[in-house]
């Protein structure tokens, strides 16, 4: 009961709260240590709380150290048993009748505590207890002093009324939640949490979104970067493969394989194809490089040509020499393909290149083999040629002399009619020219050099001859076999039985030309005969020889083609029987005809 003339400013005291909110806090704990000193006051909130905080005593153990000195109650709050509490009420004095300020043991208590602190003053807040439903004693002051105030100005304290602050609110230090490891989730609903600090998360949000983001996109562009350089690695080794692929088929095939990547300007080349420029094994070059290696004369066309296929997105395909390091010049036949990219822009052109320097140089032994057969050579002389030469001559020299009679008897009887002497002297000088044309045509036959004579293998010439031959069967679609016995040596002009093979190899081609192209079939063979000879036989599949030439086809001049000149059997038999040989043919029986030539075996070689 309260005097008169007295007011009340107070706060309810909620003592099993604060076991309350303890358990809540850590369900688990088993022990509280309850820290109050031993003056007046604080005896009195001993017995306080011994009575409200007995409800719990089968949940939990309360240790009472308000009988021990500071330094006593701080080496046992040091070495708690686990899963404890320690309620710190306030402390004035200790056993030892040692008056301490205000929080000191409680900021003491901080530092040595193996178990989280419970204050009961809002005060405790921030000096080292976790939290709780803080006693508001600032704020009780305060209402207390604006109520003293409101005496002062007169009122009379009996007519205000009592004043009961709220059930304060209850309040935590976060920093002492993370440091207990107390979850937030536990405490009492409308809690609040003082302190809290900011995470490195709140703090630096916008940095670390930085850096992540950085560090995102440095990782992408170097999964991007790696990805790229695998996928060309990749690419790169496909791209080598099938230039060893390339390289390998190049070998075989005795032709050089080139791939150019226009972007890089790079130039792989195998082996072969650097060997016909002159390159070192193993390294690329640029397009600038290989033009250097172009003779000056072929370089402008090359350029153009290449520049040209890679605008038109088309093939490129030209002949040119090289010049080669040493000095040495070549002739080289390439072609190449553009590739272009997903664009349509050119990305790469490859081909293959050949060194035709030798096929050059065969094409004009060829031709001049060729030449040599329309001309005949010196031993065209005698023999068909001589006889030839006076039939042929026979002809114009009959009508001349039959003309010249004619005109004489006009002239003779008195009644020569000059149209008609003119006539005859016109038909004479036609005649005249046909003769002189013949005896000229023979003059350039006959102006050959002459002949050497040597040992020759017969098979060896013979292939010879073939290989010259070889563009010509592969484009008539001829299939040619050869069974030809190997150093069968004849002492022969190597230049003028290489002209009969070919004139009787070329006669039977063209033989074959309106055959059938399954049908054409040619059938070389070279023997030695029982007589010690050596016995060539040339066997086609045309029509053979038809009857009226059988007698005729060695005669000069005679011939059934449009082009022909009809000398080059009666050559060829000149110059197989200037060599002790003859020269005959056959018609086969199951069609077209066969021709042969025998010759003496160099003497030693014969059995
Ligand atoms: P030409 O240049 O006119 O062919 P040749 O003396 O080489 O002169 O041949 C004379 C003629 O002999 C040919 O026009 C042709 O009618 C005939 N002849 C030559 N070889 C053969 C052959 N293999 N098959 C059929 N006829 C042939």
């Amino acid at each position: 009961m309260l005097q008169t003339n007295i007011t009340l400013v107070t706060q309810k005291a909620d003592l099993p709260g604060i076991v309350e909110d303890i358990l809540r806090l850590q369900p688990e704990t088993t022990n509280i240590a309850v820290v109050l000193g031993t003056s007046a006051l604080e005896k009195f909130w001993v017995g306080e709380c011994r009575r409200e905080f007995q409800p719990f005593t089968n949940l939990v153990r309360f240790t009472w150290l308000n009988d021990l000195s500071s330094a006593q109650i701080l080496k046992r709050c040091a070495t708690l048993p686990p899963r404890s509490f320690i309620f710190h009420g306030f402390f004035i004095v200790d056993a030892e009748g040692v008056h301490y300020e205000r929080n000191e043991v409680l900021r003491r208590l901080h530092e040595v505590a193996n178990a989280p602190v419970f204050g009961y003053f809002a005060n405790d807040l921030g000096l080292g207890a976790v939290g709780g439903r803080l006693f508001q004693d600032s704020e009780l002051g305060a209402q207390g002093a604006r109520t003293a105030i409101r005496i002062l100005r007169g009122e009379e304290a009996g007519h205000i009324p009592v004043q009961t602050m709220e059930a304060p609110r209850p309040t935590y230090d976060w920093r002492e939640l993370r440091r207990w490891g107390i979850d937030e989730s536990r405490l009492p609903p409308g809690s609040v949490i003082q302190y809290r600090q900011p995470t490195l998360w709140e703090l630096y949000r916008w940095h670390i979104v930085g850096v992540v983001l950085f560090c995102l996109l440095q990782t992408a562009l170097i999964i991007g970067l790696v990805t790229n350089a695998l996928a060309r690695r990749r690419a790169d080794q496909v791209l080598r493969e099938s230039e060893e692929r390339m390289s390998l088929a190049a070998k075989a095939a005795r032709f050089g394989v080139w791939v150019w990547s226009i972007a890089r300007n790079r130039i792989w080349g195998s082996d072969r194809w650097r060997s016909l420029f002159g390159f070192v094994p193993g390294k690329d070059v640029s397009f600038e490089e290989v033009i250097q290696r172009i003779h000056p004369d072929d370089r402008e066309t090359v350029e153009r040509e290449v520049r040209r296929a890679l605008a038109s997105r088309s093939d490129y395909e030209g002949e040119f020499r090289a010049l080669l390091p040493d000095g040495s010049q070549r002739w080289i036949a390439c072609r190449g393909r553009v590739s272009p990219d997903a664009n349509g822009t050119p990305a790469r052109m490859m081909g293959a290149a050949v060194d035709i320097s030798e096929a050059k140089g065969a094409a004009t032994e060829m031709q001049g083999l060729r030449l040599q057969l329309w001309h005949a050579d010196r031993v065209a002389q005698t023999g068909a040629i001589t006889a030839s030469l006076a039939h042929e001559l026979n002809q114009p020299l009959t009508g001349i002399l039959s003309t010249a009679q004619a005109g004489l008897r006009f002239t003779a009887r008195g009644n020569a009619d000059c149209a008609l002497i003119r006539e005859m002297l016109s038909n004479i000088v036609h005649d005249t020219k046909r003769a002189a044309g013949v005896i000229n045509g023979l003059r350039a036959m006959l102006g050959r050099k002459e002949t050497r004579r040597e040992p020759i293998d017969l098979a060896a010439t013979t292939q010879e001859v073939l290989d010259l031959v070889h563009s010509e069967l592969i484009g008539r679609q001829v299939q040619a076999s050869q069974n030809l016995e190997p150093q069968l040596t004849v002492v022969a002009d190597k230049g003028q039985i290489e002209q009969v093979l070919l004139n009787l190899v070329m006669n039977a081609l063209e033989a074959m030309q309106d055959q059938p192209a399954e049908q054409r079939h040619l059938k070389l063979a070279l023997a030695r005969t029982e007589t010690g000879e050596a016995l060539f036989s040339l066997c086609d599949s045309g029509p053979g020889v038809p009857e009226g030439g059988q007698d005729k086809l060695f005669e000069a001049f005679w011939t059934t083609k449009k082009q022909g000149m009809g000398i080059g059997l009666a050559v060829s038999r000149s110059i197989i029987e200037s060599h002790g040989g003859r020269l005959w043919f056959a018609n086969n029986p199951d069609g077209g005809a066969t021709f042969y030539f025998s010759l003496p075996v160099e003497r030693g070689e014969g059995k």
